[in-house]
């Protein structure tokens, strides 16, 4: 059984390697010893960050609340000292490993901390719900912390709340699995895309080889990575770079991926949340309506009088958990399919050509589930009118895809291009904010933006203060305030879990902020609920927007 001692090392061993190469190799030869089937999962899922897959239902569902008394409880130091501590240290990882090697009580019989151990208690907070389950969680959380050495506290904390920052991204975990079982890193990619679990992944390599891999199918219920679209420079390039070219509205919604099999309905989100039980009128729809043993790739968006609303009220549909029978009346919904991954079997390899027939002939269209139109024309005029209508109409602009090509999940490529009207915003993510003054002290007023450096970590680069309705900052403020993590003054600092969409006049050059860029006049467009924080915009990019501002191309 593997210890989590064993575990922790080798997260500290690879905070302190740089190179790729040699973080790869390090996972490599420590996966390749492992003999168990689950403490490979759980080993590969935890490297990774995550407890459970990104798409599961299950969560743990523990905020820094629980954390803070956990660590309270288990050492017996009190939250004051605890705060301070976080706010000298600006990490609450490092923090919590002082705090249990500072801790007053120390059982000498303490029994090892094993990787299934951990496994059985996440899998028992993760089924808590209702009353009593927060207190639950903390004694079970706490009970953790009094048998961990304080390496593991770090760890486990940042495990926990979803950040472990090791700088292990998705390459990494691929490479490192087809070197420790000798298979090409594009025959584990490809089983990734058709399960979105390199645990899984793992096992049946370390099982079955190259050929159980090569098995590996994409199964409804389990999402697939969406296939991203790139931003088109102009109706001229996309046109000269594809043959055989389908035009089609962008619309101003959300993702979302629709499978249904063996009678049942599954919804995810962008994000591969599950968001099934939010949306029942949909639901409904699609099993009268639609063909089944399918999964349907499209955009849902909220509509009033036949115009689109605010995509924000697509979002707040997806979130809501109460009361959702009067959302389906408050906010309408409805359906632009454009895409198909599976139809009895997977057809991802069919060109988009042959997907689209296959989604015609599987969706009945009614007034909540529709076809997306597609126009099939090089002509640069007309492009450009089908572009006006889509904005007239309230849409982003246009996508351009190439017809013949196939579907590459999780890919951003030259095969769908995006067209849109606005200049490029940001997506940013929220690391602190400020209370309002007076009259609104009540209300979050502002709040600190940042990009990410290649190993996750975040750079500020300003302050968003306009854009704002007043409803939005009532919802804002409820949203954000269980991610408070230190407060002085007026000045909160965030847990960094949100991200918002953000326009501005001009990226500058700054000292001011450690990213070295500073945006000028930002403002508040949208809430990327959609989007989680290791998907906000790079240090990269805003270099990129900054350099492309000199070229006229913003
Ligand atoms: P962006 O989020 O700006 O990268 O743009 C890509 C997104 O546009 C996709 O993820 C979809 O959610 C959305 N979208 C809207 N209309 C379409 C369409 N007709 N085809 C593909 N994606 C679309």
């Amino acid at each position: 059984m593997l210890a989590f001692a064993e575990f922790a090392d080798l997260c500290e061993s690879l905070e302190q390697i740089s190179s790729t190469l040699e973080k790869t190799a390090r996972i490599a030869a420590f996966i390749g010893e492992i003999e168990d089937d689950d403490d490979l999962y759980n080993t590969i899922l935890f490297l990774s960050g995550r407890v459970y897959p990104e798409w599961s239902e299950r969560d743990l569902g523990i905020g820094i609340g629980i954390v803070y008394e956990a660590l309270r409880i288990s050492t017996g130091i009190d939250r004051r000292e605890i705060e301070n501590l976080i706010r000298e240290k600006g990490d609450l990882g490092l923090s919590a490993e002082e705090i249990v090697g500072k801790k007053k009580q120390t059982s000498l019989f303490q029994e090892e901390l094993t990787v299934k151990k951990l496994r059985e208690v996440f899998d028992e907070i993760s089924n808590l719900s209702g009353e009593g389950s927060q207190k639950r969680k903390t004694i079970l959380l706490s009970e953790l912390y009094i048998s961990c050495t304080p390496i593991e506290a770090r760890y486990l904390t940042r495990l926990i709340l979803k950040e472990m920052r090791l700088g292990v991204g998705e390459g990494i975990v691929r490479d490192a699995i087809a070197r420790a079982f000798g298979i090409e890193s594009e025959v584990v990619e490809r089983a990734y895309m058709v399960t979105n679990d390199y645990g899984k992944v793992a096992v049946s390599a370390k099982n079955g080889g190259r050929d159980a891999l090569l098995n590996m199918k994409i199964t409804p219920h389990i999402p697939v990575k969406m296939m991203l679209a790139q931003v088109a420079e102009s109706i001229e390039e996309a046109v000269e770079d594809i043959d055989n070219l389908g035009v089609e509205w962008k619309f101003d919604g959300t993702r979302v991926q629709v499978h249904y099999a063996n009678g049942k309905v599954s919804i995810f989100s962008r994000r591969l949340e599950n968001v099934t039980n939010a949306l029942p009128e949909i639901v409904s729809e699609i099993k009268s309506r639609v063909k089944e043993g399918v999964i349907l790739d499209g955009e849902v968006i909220a509509v009033r009088d036949g115009k689109p609303m605010p995509f924000q009220h697509v979002l707040r549909r997806f979130r809501r958990k109460h009361g959702i029978s009067a959302m389906v009346e408050k906010i309408p919904l409805m359906v632009y399919f454009y895409d198909m991954i599976y139809d009895g079997e997977e057809i991802i390899d069919l060109p988009l050509e042959k997907r689209r027939e296959r989604l015609i002939n599987s969706v009945g269209e009614t007034e909540m589930l529709r076809i997306a139109k597609q126009y099939v024309t090089r002509d640069p005029d007309e492009i450009r009118k089908i572009f006006d209508e889509a904005v007239n109409a309230g849409h982003e602009g246009v996508m351009l895809k190439n017809l013949d090509s196939k579907y590459i999940p999780g890919k951003r490529g030259k095969n769908w291009l995006k067209l849109k009207a606005t200049m490029e915003t940001l997506d940013l993510v929220v690391v602190g904010g400020e209370w309002g003054e007076g009259k609104r002290s009540n209300l979050m007023s502002s709040f600190e933006l940042a990009c990410l450096d290649e190993y996750g970590n975040m750079l500020k680069v300003g302050k968003v203060a306009t854009g704002f309705t007043d409803e939005d900052l009532e919802e804002l403020t409820e949203l954000f305030r269980p991610e408070i993590e230190l407060q002085e003054g007026k000045r909160i600092v965030f847990h960094p879990r949100y991200v918002f969409e953000v326009a501005y006049q001009e990226i500058q050059k700054s000292p001011k902020y450690e990213s070295g860029y500073a945006l000028r006049f930002p403002r508040f467009i949208r809430l990327r609920d959609d989007k989680s924080v290791e998907e906000a915009d790079t240090i990269e990019r805003v270099a990129r927007l900054y350099e492309m501002q000199f070229k006229g191309k913003v």
